[in-house]
């Protein structure tokens, strides 16, 4: 029924028993890093429960499935924070809830994705409280998020939620061949950046200059774990230009020094990819205990995003924290 979905059979299995024994909930959480599948999931499961096919649902051809994959489908919303905004704001959430109590147009059944739920403002969130206190039978919600610990408690509690795991070097490389023209050699180079997610790699192939903004982040770590303490400042500078450049970057570092973490233990990387010249360099001079405070410290500053910080201070605190973890002084 699902298997459009890749990597994440657990979830589509649950899902796909929850529709053929009519137990589908009222709301969803799907968690899970960016473009790791949520999404798509999200529509394919809507698919599954609107297609008006007699047969296979979804068949992925009648004009129900071609509207919800064209994100024209009147029965199937999907909100997010409009371009060049941050959040989502409560008069979106309320646009959206005062159309719930009509039935929907064309058949039983409406689906409301809210993408980015975490960047629902607190109003907009407790504006969404309430109808998924008092569910009216045709409406599904489906909450997606990286960042779970953003949405209310009393929101989450009434969600039935699933956890997408970053998915297999393998796979990502093999979803990328099927889903875009780029060779073997430019997938395989940014496998390790992608971090488990194909929307990320796909993303990096697109956008060339960003791979080249890691790359460079990487060097210039490396020079700071050398001992360059100016380091410090040029990366704080660079790396704090907004929110969504830190928490991507934040990402991508997490992932870095957990897989020279894997590798100091003489483990092997996700997917059996080998480790390169920069993984190298940096297992010289970095043992695992360091490696884990360093982790540590990239892992309070994920959680300090959440609030309304000042970037650049953030970044400096963790970079004097890394080259102190480094110099012995911690
Ligand atoms: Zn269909």
């Amino acid at each position: 029924m699902l298997e459009k979905i890749q990597g994440h059979q657990t979830i589509t299995e649950h899902l796909e028993k929850e529709i053929l024994t009519g137990g589908v909930s009222h709301a969803y959480l799907f968690s899970g890093i960016d473009g790791v599948g949520k999404k798509k999931t999200a529509l394919e499961f809507a698919k599954a429960l609107l297609c008006m096919s007699a047969e296979k649902k979804p068949c992925g051809h009648c004009s129900v499935c071609s509207q919800i994959e064209h994100g024209n489908h009147p029965d199937v919303q999907v909100i997010t924070s409009k371009q060049g905004e941050t959040t989502i704001k409560i008069i979106q959430v309320r646009e959206m809830i005062s159309g719930l109590s009509i039935k929907p147009y064309t058949g039983n059944q409406r689906v409301v994705i809210i993408d980015g739920a975490d960047h629902m403002t607190p109003e907009a969130q407790n504006s969404l409280l309430k109808s998924l206190e008092e569910p009216l039978s045709y409406n599904l919600f489906i909450l997606l998020t990286s960042h779970p610990q953003s949405i209310l408690t009393t929101i989450r509690s009434r969600c039935q939620s699933y956890y997408f795991h970053p998915l297999d070097n393998d796979l990502v490389a093999e979803i990328l061949k099927e889903e875009t023209e780029y060779d073997r050699e430019s997938i395989q180079g940014v496998l390790h950046q992608a971090g488990g997610s194909p929307g990320m790699g796909i993303y990096l192939l697109e956008n060339s200059e960003i791979q080249n903004e890691r790359k460079h982040c990487l060097r210039d770590l490396y020079s700071l774990l050398k001992g360059d303490e100016l380091k410090v400042f040029s990366l704080a500078d660079t790396l704090s230009k907004d929110k969504a450049t830190s928490e991507e970057i934040l990402v991508f570092l997490i992932q870095w020094f957990y897989e020279v973490g894997l590798l100091l233990q003489s483990l092997e990387l996700p997917g059996a990819v080998q480790p390169d010249k920069a993984h190298i360099a940096y297992l010289k001079i970095l043992n695992y205990e360091k490696n884990q405070v360093i982790l540590k410290t990239l892992f309070d500053m994920m959680m300090t995003l959440q609030y309304n910080v000042s970037l650049r201070l953030q970044w400096e605190k963790v970079f004097i924290k890394i080259m102190e973890t480094q110099k012995g002084y911690n």
